[in-house]
């Protein structure tokens, strides 16, 4: 007999799990703290090929996105155009809703789980506990990012274009992305405190021609797990697994945690209905490798002065940096396009890179 799962936690992780599981005969129920899903604040830019991996029904894309500028102390660097479109921004609650909607799981939200409680039950027990409890989940030495984003209501947008400003001075960016047509999410991640965060971004909307009038509707600040995926964490005990942001999947260099949350609960969803291994499963999605890599260069970023910033950002075509983000590379062009990350880059396909260890040997560099 198929065994019951429990799942903590109703963002794109678990929300997703819940879909995938409950349509392959098992019965799951959710347990989500807040009266609704996806209340954290999130720019809801997803990458189109999120779509190998989950339903993106056509009414729920606000926006379709094919205009990438990129901004580097304040000057326009690259501006490229996606021939088909780079991805979209989504409705992100309205998602998740109907992926709970979808699944025939029963969710039971403002109910928090003492997910200490839950693994003292679950001891000897045949129900599968899948944490998908986002940041809260994840370890607590793991590396974190602070981030504050506004929700502005603007007189016009170009509503298929996002913008990315780097400032060499820290590691970390300023985005703008459109909601609809009338909004816009406009914000900061960076390893910097939320009071300097808080003056560098009402700065920063002052300044910009396009969005210095909107309206604020929201303002809200939060932090991402950003040390990359770590397996060594996605079993926790006999029957208990863990997935999304609690596993740290988020890419490191660009703050994009949706997609990869999804792919962890395809594996995990796989690796129950075909009784697998759910870690190899996780590898079959090629996210652990793409992950290596973007730790590799997010270290790179931190250990660098902000001229050596500038100038990798600056020597790569927005095309390939885009590729790179998105996890999309091949690794022989990508070696081509980094050759002083060669060498590192053949490694990874041996090891695993725990960024953790490396920040807590140089705390310093994490709290530049
Ligand atoms: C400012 C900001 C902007 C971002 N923008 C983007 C973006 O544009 N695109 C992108 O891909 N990613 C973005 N991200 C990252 C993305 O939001 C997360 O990585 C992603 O939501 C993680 O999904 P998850 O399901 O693992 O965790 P979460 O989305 O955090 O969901 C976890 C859920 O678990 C619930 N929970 C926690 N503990 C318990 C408990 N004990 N009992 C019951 N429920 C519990 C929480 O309430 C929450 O709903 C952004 C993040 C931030 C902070």
């Amino acid at each position: 007999m198929r065994p019951r799962i429990i799942i903590v936690g109703a963002g794109p992780a678990g929300s997703s799990l819940a879909y995938y599981l409950s349509r392959q005969g098992f019965e799951v129920e959710v347990y989500e703290s807040h009266q609704k899903p996806g209340n954290r604040p999130c720019a809801w830019g997803v990458p189109k090929q999120i779509e190998r991996f989950i339903d993106i029904p056509k009414e729920l894309v606000l926006n379709y996105i094919d205009v990438i500028d990129l901004y580097l102390n304040k000057k326009l660097l690259y501006s490229a155009e996606f021939k088909g479109e780079w991805g979209y921004v989504i409705d992100k609650p309205n998602w998740l809703k109907y992926l709970l909607d979808n699944s025939k799981a029963t969710v039971k939200f403002r109910h928090p789980y003492d997910t200490k409680k839950l693994y003292r039950q679950n001891e000897g027990e045949e129900h599968v506990l899948v944490l998908a409890n986002g940041r809260t989940g994840a370890n607590e030495s793991s590396l974190k990012l602070n981030a504050i984003e506004y929700v502005l209501e603007v007189d016009s947008w170009p509503n298929n274009k996002i913008e990315f400003w780097f400032d060499s001075s820290f590691v970390g960016y300023t985005w703008v992305f459109p909601r609809g047509d009338k909004h816009v999410s406009v914000g900061v991640g960076a390893f910097k405190s939320f009071s300097f965060l808080n003056k560098y971004l009402d700065e920063f909307i002052k300044n910009h021609p396009k969005i210095c009038s909107g309206r604020t509707i929201t303002k809200k600040g939060d932090f991402l797990v950003i040390s990359g995926l770590r397996i060594d964490k996605a079993i926790r005990a006999k029957n208990v697994f863990a997935v999304g942001e609690a596993i740290g999947a988020v890419f490191p260099i660009t703050g994009e945690g949706i997609r990869p949350s999804v792919m962890t609960s395809f594996a995990l969803s796989r690796a129950l209905s075909h009784e697998t291994s759910y870690i190899n499963e996780l590898r079959k999605t090629g996210l652990p490798f793409a992950m290596n890599i973007h730790k590799v260069v997010l270290w790179m970023a931190m250990s660098s002065t902000p001229e050596e910033r500038a100038q990798l950002l600056s020597s790569v075509p927005l095309e390939k940096s885009v590729l790179l983000a998105t996890g999309e590379f091949d690794i022989e062009e990508l070696k081509n396009s980094y050759p002083f990350l060669a060498e590192i880059f053949d490694n990874l396909e041996k090891n695993d890179v725990i960024l953790d260890e490396y920040v807590n040997q140089h705390k310093e560099l994490a709290e530049m």
